[in-house]
């Protein structure tokens, strides 16, 4: 049965698991890099991206993720897990993961509006999804080889670049899970 991880440092981790069960396939928390090893896709959920960072440093997650994409497996970043696989961040020296090239901006949506929900359509996937966005950042720019897959006011909240996916808002928080099934296709193939 494929096995999709989500990684389980800090944020939405029970949501996701969940979510991925939905789907039929196993969900497991990962706390060790040598977890990786058993998996066939990773979530990196949402939450917050430097104290997520910090984590990944404490716990020596770093270059264990960068190989796993690198070795072509497909990973899936929401929300602060956007922020985690982008090159750039707009106001910060350093990226993070820098697996998807792309420039972020984080709480992309201001103060005033710290979270809200907005139908979107998101291609290859649905006309009509729900999206839950919490101090969610935006995709501002991104490069040739990736793949914008939905846009809210202008800006760019999914994108997919080969195997690997991301969104600026919580696919996890509802009871529709075709963002997440997407994925799982990902991983199948
Ligand atoms: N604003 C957060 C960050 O910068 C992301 C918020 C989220 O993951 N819901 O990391």
């Amino acid at each position: 049965m494929v096995k999709i991880g989500v990684l389980g440092l800090q944020g939405a981790i029970p949501e996701h698991i969940r979510s991925v069960q939905t789907t039929g396939v196993e969900g497991i928390i990962i706390k060790r890099k040598e977890q990786l090893d058993e998996i066939d896709g990773l979530i990196l959920p949402g939450g917050e991206s430097t104290t997520m960072r910090r984590l990944i440093d404490k716990y020596d997650f770093f270059d264990a993720l960068v190989t796993f994409g690198n070795r072509g497996k497909p990973i899936f970043g929401t929300c602060a897990g956007l922020i985690l696989l982008a090159n750039q961040i707009i106001g910060q020296d350093h990226a993070h993961l820098s697996l998807m090239d792309m420039k972020v901006e984080r709480n992309a949506f201001g103060r005033q509006r710290e979270s809200f929900e907005a139908e979107l359509e998101i291609k290859n996937v649905a006309e009509d999804f729900e999206a839950i966005f919490i101090r969610a950042p935006s995709i501002e720019s991104v490069g040739p080889d990736v793949e914008v897959l939905a846009t809210y006011h202008d800006k760019i909240v999914a994108a997919r670049q080969g195997h690997y996916l991301c969104s600026a808002f919580h696919p996890e928080l509802t009871d529709d899970h075709r963002l997440t099934e997407y994925f799982v296709k990902m991983v199948k193939s």
